[in-house]
């Protein structure tokens, strides 16, 4: 778990809080942490730099406001440009006037190319009434084309059959045949990816995209990629003519580092983020969320906000009160799973969360299974009420009794108690934003 920039940046300004302005000395002290803070988000160390340097010449000089204290309004002047950076002209998926529009998806093997090609169909469905037509061009792997085909069955969108042994340009050109004879709005074209870059995946999708001349290039990208984010963005923005990215596993943990990075070495805008496995598991792009998440703030805005929709009200003010106290429990826990069994959507809640994302996944899990929340309340009411209000003097030879009494394993009780752990940092931390009065000064 990382400090927050709010956190880090409260150590470098405690005790300065009368300043007018932010000096140089204040500034430099304070993106030191900004540093840190995106390094450790995993923004690339060029990108990170790049930033820093843009970040200095805005914020010396800046007055203070008399309702914040310094370390707030850097934190604001961070989280604006961030958004500023990660936003630009806000673009959707651009369509031809004249169809078909061929969309070419290109990305490292298992960034997400093969289900975003899915999510796209079924997005360009039914929002927008195309009628589309999904080509597989990764001809090594055979499994790739049924996934898609697949894909095509789940959303009611049609796959182009394959002809053993056509290479891929050959297949991206009949695809575009069929949809000027048959009458297809859109043709996306799903291209095969590599674990690494190499010169005949580039290769390959250079010669796709001069078969096939599409109107959009989107290259998918994994959030989770960290400093390899910049060579892979170079590697394939040199290749082809990239026209935006598609930034996968926003649900996961990842801080989001690979937006900035992404964003910044290609110029091209991020035009819809896959937060799920699930097909409809596709939205907007939001630059000001994922700066949140950048700067470890996690939503609290939206957090708070969907808290409010889901949770009852009263379970929420129970929430509340202890978070107030900064007291959390494993009964806390408990009854959060309990919600969750309760709730759909939670996994997104809690991916809101850096820290919390695991849970999500969990929860998500668990809604397929629902042995896995059974067993984590299992575990938890295999406990004393003791070891339930203090779960620190659970040591060896507890968690074999309470693995025994759950009918689990010390491994399953030991994942619980630092999913506990986690969970309980985080109410710590927004306990301590709530002091500071981050929301009352509508700050990130
Ligand atoms: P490809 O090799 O680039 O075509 O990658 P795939 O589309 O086959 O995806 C690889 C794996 O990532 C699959 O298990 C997908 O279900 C999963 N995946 C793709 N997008 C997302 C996403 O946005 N969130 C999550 N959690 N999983 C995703
Ligand atoms: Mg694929």
């Amino acid at each position: 778990m990382f400090d927050s920039l709010q956190e880090r940046l409260g150590k470098v300004f405690e005790g300065l809080s009368k300043v007018g302005t932010l000096n140089e000395k204040d500034v430099d002290n304070a993106l030191r942490e900004v540093r840190v803070a995106l390094l450790e988000a995993d923004v690339a160390l060029p990108v990170v730099k790049q930033f820093v340097a843009d970040l200095r010449e805005r914020a010396v000089g800046q007055e203070v406001l008399r309702s914040v204290t310094p370390g707030q309004q850097v934190v604001k002047i961070v989280h604006d440009r961030l958004a500023e950076m990660l936003g630009g002209e806000q673009s959707e998926i651009q369509l031809r006037k004249e169809p078909p529009t061929a969309i070419m998806l290109v990305g490292l093997q298992g960034s997400g190319k093969t289900t975003t090609t899915g999510k796209i169909a079924k997005r360009l469905k039914e929002k927008q009434k195309q009628k589309v037509l999904m080509a597989s061009l990764d001809v090594r792997r055979p499994a790739a084309q049924d996934q898609l085909r697949q894909l095509g069955w789940q959303v009611g969108v049609d796959t182009l059959d394959n002809v053993p042994g056509e290479p891929p340009k050959a297949i991206a050109k009949r695809a575009l045949q069929k949809a000027a004879l048959e009458g297809y709005d859109v043709v996306l074209l799903d291209t095969a990816g590599r674990l690494s870059i190499d010169q005949e995946l580039m290769d390959e999708v250079k010669e796709v995209e001069a078969a096939a001349k599409p109107s959009e290039t989107l290259l998918v990208a994994d959030s989770m990629t960290g400093q390899d984010a910049v060579t892979t963005a170079q590697n394939f923005q040199e290749a082809v003519e990239l026209t935006g990215i598609v930034l996968t596993r926003v649900d996961g943990d990842a801080r989001g580092g690979a937006a900035l990075s992404m964003r910044q070495v290609t110029g091209r805008p991020i035009k819809l983020i896959g937060v799920g496995e699930k097909l409809d598991a596709l939205e907007a792009f939001h630059p000001d969320r994922i700066a949140n998440r950048i700067l470890g703030m996690g939503d609290v805005v939206s957090l708070v906000e969907k808290a409010q929709e889901s949770f009852e009200e009263e379970q929420a003010q129970k929430l509340q009160k202890k978070l107030e106290k900064g007291k959390f429990d494993l009964d806390d826990l408990a009854q959060q799973f309990r919600q969750l069994q309760k709730m759909g959507g939670m996994q997104e809640l809690m991916g809101m969360i850096p820290g919390l994302g695991k849970m999500g996944k969990q929860v998500k899990n668990a809604q397929f299974d629902e042995k896995a929340i059974g067993r984590q309340l299992a575990i938890i009411s295999s406990m004393t009420k003791n070891e339930r209000r203090r779960p620190e003097i659970i040591k060896a030879s507890r968690k074999q009794r309470i693995a025994r009494g759950s009918g689990t394993t010390v491994q399953d009780v030991n994942k619980l108690l630092k999913q506990f752990t986690e969970a309980q940092r985080m109410m710590k931390r927004v306990k301590k934003m709530g002091k500071k009065g981050l929301m009352r000064h509508g700050l990130p």
